[in-house]
């Protein structure tokens, strides 16, 4: 680690953060980055000299714990401390995105107004002025390149390639998994199969495509286009999503090649972070034609795999009433046996998704608790069961009264059980 100070700035190259995702009250940083201190705010960059966080030190700064991330889609989340609203409970996190985009979002969250957030955003552009204007001829050389780097990367060029990733992998990522979160979204995402099988009528983030296996040659095409990408970056990385909606559906063979082929060519074993992950969307028909020597496979992959569901509904009123072409029978066959894959497999977590709606069908919860306790009979460490919330925009009373609809579950339900926020790449 170096650091520096010039003009009001104080300059640290080579920052070491922590080597494993952890579940913490504080911005805690992964991996390696460089900062820039002002007076008023801490910027910090990735390996590329791209900007990744700000956080104010002002008085006017709404929270010490608080920061904003800048997305490799050039997007905003806000990290929120959520209050006394007990976040964890809610999310599984100890803060709460606040998105800068639409999304199924709960909270009435809105730092996209407040001023100190808004001139953070603006101090950044300000920044990059300082530094052109900066006489930086004194400083070592490893400091100069980084703030030739960091001027390289400037709001508006990062703006141009927010749609680089888009290009490279060939389609929008509009959701990620809930699990996604155990890495912080931090996720490089290769597109192995397009679309999805069901095409339900109430999903906001469905692919207009059918779903079709990607080709091998494509595969290698988007991996060594994403390396291109990440560039020096890429050893922040430990965690691989592998898209789009429906990833399980593909030949196991792709899967696996995809998987085994990231991991050597993103290097990472050698990241800078433990634990790789892999992350993957299923359906019920692909967890049921998956062959149980297709998990053995998985569980001998050189990641924790994490496969996320979407039942929707155990109740056959419900799915129907939400247009997903599937049969209540199938839903109960697919959950006993997602049971059963956690239980088997250590290396495998497979996770549910569920609906929490104001007007559903009374089976849905009725369904959902008969499916629960005829396939539990005591606790369980895993196999999250994440609720989407369905915002009606016409009953604002029912959006104020989600998270306590939603603890009236949780506290019947024996695994860890979370709302599941929408949030893209
Ligand atoms: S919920 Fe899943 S399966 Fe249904 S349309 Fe959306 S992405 Fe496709």
């Amino acid at each position: 680690m170096k650091a520096f100070d010039i003009d009001n700035l104080h300059i640290t190259l080579d920052k070491e953060g922590a080597r494993a995702y952890a579940k913490v009250s504080y911005p805690l940083r992964y991996g390696r980055f460089a900062e820039i201190k002002t007076h008023a705010h801490v910027f910090q960059f990735n390996l590329n000299g791209e900007l990744k966080f700000i956080s104010g030190r002002g008085k006017d700064w709404p929270h010490p714990s608080e920061w904003l991330k800048r997305t490799i889609t050039n997007d905003w989340v806000y990290y929120s401390t959520g209050g006394y609203d007990g976040p964890y409970d809610c999310f599984g996190e100890y803060y709460v995105p606040c998105l800068s985009y639409p999304s199924n979002n709960i909270n009435s969250c809105d730092p996209f107004h407040d001023n100190a957030v808004i001139s953070a955003i603006k101090a950044w552009d300000r920044l990059h002025e300082t530094l052109m204007e900066l006489n930086s001829s004194s400083l070592p050389k490893e400091m100069r390149d980084f703030i030739d780097l960091v001027m390289v990367n400037s709001p508006t060029e990062l703006r141009k390639r927010s749609g680089r990733i888009y290009e490279i992998i060939g389609d929008n990522i509009t959701v990620l998994p809930p699990d996604v979160r155990h890495v912080d979204y931090d996720v490089i995402p290769i597109i192995i199969a397009d679309g999805c099988l069901y095409k339900c009528g109430f999903c906001r983030v469905k692919s207009r495509l059918h779903f079709k296996e990607r080709s091998r040659k494509d595969i290698k095409t988007q991996v060594r286009d994403l390396k291109k990408f990440f560039g020096n970056d890429i050893s922040n990385y430990n965690s691989v999503f592998l898209g789009q909606h429906d990833a399980l559906n593909s030949s196991y063979d792709l899967v696996e090649f995809a998987a085994r082929y990231a991991f050597e060519s993103f290097d990472l074993n050698n990241s800078n972070i433990d634990g790789p992950s892999l992350f993957i969307f299923g359906s019920v028909d692909s967890i049921i034609k998956s062959d149980y020597y297709i998990f053995e496979r998985i569980e001998k992959l050189p990641f924790k795999t994490y496969i996320n569901i979407g039942f929707e509904s155990a109740d056959q009123e419900t799915l129907d009433k939400l247009g997903k072409g599937i049969t209540k029978e199938a839903v109960e066959r697919a959950f006993t046996k997602s049971v059963e894959i956690n239980r088997r497999y250590e290396k495998i977590e497979i996770t549910s998704n569920f609906v929490l709606g104001d007007h559903l069908p009374e089976g849905h919860i009725k369904s959902f608790f008969k499916l629960i306790e005829k396939n539990f009979d005591q606790p369980f460490h895993k196999g999250s069961i994440y609720f989407s919330p369905l915002i009606n925009a016409k009953n604002t009373g029912w959006k104020r009264n989600i998270k306590r609809e939603f603890f009236k579950l949780k506290i019947r339900i024996p695994v860890p059980s979370f709302l599941y926020l929408i949030q893209k790449l």
